[in-house]
Order: C-alpha cells, then structure tokens, then sequence
C-alpha cells in the first residue's frame, strides 16, 4: 500500500541524503516536492498546507543547514510530522500482538457497546467479525453480534455467518422489529447471556440521510457505547473524509476504521481523515480474510510512506551497537586495504546485534526495494552470518591476520572446529577477498564512509 506516495518521496529524500552541505534553496525545492507528491495522493489542500507550513520553519532551519546530514535531518522533520498528523505513535505496548485491544476502550460493566456506523459496503460487517474474533480468540471475550439494518435482510445474514464462522454469539433476527427494539434486546440478551461485549452493526447507508441519523442517536442513547466506531472505505480518497466529517457532526464517534488499506496505493484518505476530523484511526483492514486487520500506528504508516523503513530507528539503534572507535578504527583498515578476517568477524557480530542483514536492510533508507528484490531472490539468510561467525571463530589469530595461510589442511581444521564444510570456508574467503577488493576500490565516501556515518 502506499506504494506511490512512497515511492515520490524516496526520490525527493534520495536527492537530500545523498548531500553535504544544503542550502535553504535546496530544502525549499524538496518541501514543494513533497507538498505535489502529497496533493498527488490525494491529500486534502489544507491539510498539506498546513503540515508543509509546519515543517518548513525547521527544515530550512540553522540548524539543519548547518548540521553535518542536512538530508537526514530533513527526513527525520518530514517523518515527525507525519506521525503527528496521523495521530502520534502507538505505546510501545500497544505494538506488540495485543495492540487490537488496546485500541478499545472496554472499561465499563459487561455487556459494553461497541456502535459500528458507515456507509454500505465500506466493510462495516466484516470489520465486526474481524474484531469480535480477535477479542474472542486472544482475550477470551464473550461477543455477541448484532446487525440493526432492518432494510437488508441479506446484512442481516451476513452478519450471522460470521458470528457462526468466529464462534461469536449472533442475536436471532426478529422479524418486524425496529432497530432501535434490536438494540435494546441486545443489549438485554448481552446481560442475561453474560456478554463481554456487543456489537451493534447500524444500517449501512448509501448516503448520510436525517432518518438514518436520528435512528443511530437513540440506539446510542439506549446502549450508551463505549466505542462508536465509524467504518470508512480508503478507496474512497476525499469522500471518505468528507463522510467522515459528516457522521461526527451527527454522531459522537470514538474512532475510525479504514479498510481496503491493501488496494489503496495513494493513501491520501489514511493522512487527512485524522487532521480534519481530529479523531483518532483505529484499525486499519487490510483484506478480507478475518484475519486481516491491523492496529493503526502512525509511527510504521509513516515509515511505510517515506519508504525510509524505520531510519530513525536504525541511527538510534547503531549508534547503540557500533562503537565509535571501533567503527572509524575499521574505516581506517578498510581504506587501506588491510581489512583482515578478525575485522570481518566483528562486522559480522555486529550486524547481528542490529537485527541481522534482513532487519539492518529493512531499516536502511532506499534499501526497502532491495530486500525487496533480495527476498524473491529466496531471501537472505541469517543464520549464514551466525556460520560465517563461527567458521572465523575456528580460526587462529595468525590465520585470521593472514589469510594466505589457509591452505588445504587448515581449512580442513576449520571446517571441522565450526561444524562447516570446506567448500563454506572457501566461500567465506571468497567473500572476504571480494569485500577487501571492493573496499580498496571505493576508498574513502563508500563502505568506509558509511560505517562511519553509523558509527558516529
Ligand atoms: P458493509 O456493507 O459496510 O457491512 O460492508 P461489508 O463488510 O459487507 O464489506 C463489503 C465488501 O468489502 C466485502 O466483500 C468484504 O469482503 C470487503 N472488505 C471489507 N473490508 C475489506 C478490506 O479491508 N480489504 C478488502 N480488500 N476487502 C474488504
């Protein structure tokens, strides 16, 4: 998803980061970039207008003119600013499995509401089943389904599928009830069943008509809701905001539902419908199998946005594992040519320390797309840097000093010492030839600027 958007601000922040020094005229250049790239996606005018205003004041800062990576500085504000317009980060607890839950205000004597409201087919009743199975699945909860669209019996049904497909309670449909009486007998049979928690799937609508609106404020006035959620389709881009606006005006919701995360490539309707409606996003669909739901973080939609990967992260993260020293100490060695099979060997522990290669190119800026490509290649394996790790192990440090030492017989010792063949010994010298090559070429500025660059 958002692969578009992603994409024009990887190009915008490529032709920062790979610079010195900046000049207010070049962040100026980038702001109005990302300003198209943001109304490209279909992102409200006034809301670009407002985080580019934002952003502008530090971005073309001192501070960031004068610091020694302009670029990154400019992607972290960019990346900043995102996250709070969508609605700032999600607790570090509420990004581990559990986050679905924690997006819910449950407090309350059993059985609690939760309203669900939308426009028709925005995904309103399979968005239900989708949480009721998760709070029956992982949290043990009693759910019980209820569907209030008396206008589509097929709604009805549908309803009833899922509760049977998730295990979940279904109230019994009535016939001739209103929906306001199907409220009430839900919210009684939730108390008498011993029901956590109720949902209540409003009528879905085509438009937003005042009967309808008047309908849904007297069941919230029954049920007294503890989370009135409204249900928005992303496809809908502009519109979706716009009904989103609507239906708060009418009805006081909690929170938004934003489904058909998988087929939205623009995103524009994810970063505005937070800063015009100033309600938070709650969950976010992302296909229809039960299953495919996601607790909203702003933080991981943002990083998905910018294609940065987690850059922020990763600088936070290696300045923790490199040691500085250590790290210009290997740039030296590298420059030189003299980077020897003990250099590698640390290299490779550290990389470890850094989530392996997979995690470290995960969060590396433009390096997304190359794991990407790495990945359908078969992948890259990190239980091959662990071997690589123990085959140097099993060396002496003579030999790891001086590869030239290895000739048949000691590589025979390692492979035996590491539980490795000679073949893979072989290849890790390969390796190391190839990288100490590489490096003697590329000189100061690549490999051996960049390890500095993380080491400080
Ligand atoms: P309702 O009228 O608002 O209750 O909408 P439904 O729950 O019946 O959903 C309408 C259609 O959208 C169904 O075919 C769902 O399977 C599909 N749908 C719902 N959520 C998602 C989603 O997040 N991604 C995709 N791809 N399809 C979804």
């Amino acid at each position: 998803m958002f692969e578009a958007l992603g994409d024009k601000l990887t190009g915008v922040f490529d032709n920062l980061t790979g610079r010195g020094a900046l000049s207010e005229k070049d962040v100026s250049a980038a702001l109005r970039e990302i300003r198209v790239a943001l109304l490209e996606a279909d992102v409200a005018l006034p809301v670009v207008k407002d985080f580019i205003a934002k952003i502008k004041d530090e971005a073309v800062g001192d501070k960031v003119i004068k610091s020694i990576k302009p670029g990154q500085q400019v992607v972290k504000i960019v990346h900043d600013g995102l996250v709070e317009m969508l609605g700032g980060s999600l607790s570090d607890d509420g990004k581990e499995a559990s986050a679905i839950s924690s997006q819910l205000q449950l407090a309350g004597r059993p059985p609690v509401a939760i309203l669900m409201a939308g426009l028709q087919g925005s995904g309103k009743t399979t968005t239900s089943g989708k949480i009721a199975k998760f709070l029956k699945d992982r949290h043990k909860k009693k759910v019980l389904l209820a569907s209030l669209d008396t206008r589509r019996p097929a709604a009805m049904e549908q309803l009833g599928i899922l509760a049977e497909q998730t295990g979940n309670g279904f109230l019994p449909i009535v016939a001739g009830e209103s929906a306001v009486d199907i409220a009430a007998r839900a919210m009684d049979q939730g108390a008498k069943g011993g029901y956590d928690v109720v949902f209540l799937d409003t009528a879905g609508r085509t438009t937003i008509d005042e009967e309808l609106m008047a309908e849904v404020a007297e069941i919230a006035a029954i049920a007294k809701p503890v989370e009135t959620l409204l249900v928005a389709d992303s496809l809908t881009g502009q519109d979706a905001v716009e009904t989103a606006k609507r239906f708060h005006a009418q009805l006081p919701l909690t929170g938004l539902v934003l489904t058909r995360i998988d087929g939205d490539g623009r995103g524009g309707a994810a970063l505005s419908m937070r800063a015009v409606t100033g309600l938070p996003i709650k969950f976010l669909g992302t296909g229809e199998k039960l299953d495919a739901i996601e607790a909203f973080d702003a933080e991981r939609l943002a990083g998905r946005i910018l294609g940065q990967g987690d850059i922020v992260s990763l600088v936070e993260r290696a300045s923790e594992v490199l040691d500085a020293k250590e790290a210009e100490r290997v740039a030296k060695k590298m420059e030189k040519g003299t980077f020897d099979l003990d250099d590698l060997g640390k290299q490779l522990g550290q990389m470890q320390k850094m989530g392996g290669m997979g995690g470290l190119m995960k969060m590396m800026p433009g390096m997304g797309k190359m794991k990407k490509q790495l990945d359908a290649a078969g992948g890259v394996d990190d239980k091959l840097l662990k071997q690589q790790q123990a085959i140097i192990l099993s060396m002496t440090p003579t030999e790891r000093k001086n590869p030239a030492l290895l000739k048949a017989s000691r590589k025979k010792r390692i492979a035996a010492g590491s539980g490795m063949s000679v073949q893979e010994v072989n290849k890790l010298l390969k390796m190391h030839r190839q990288m100490s090559d590489m490096m003697k070429k590329m000189g100061k500025g690549g490999m051996a600027g960049m390890m500095q660059a993380m080491g400080g």
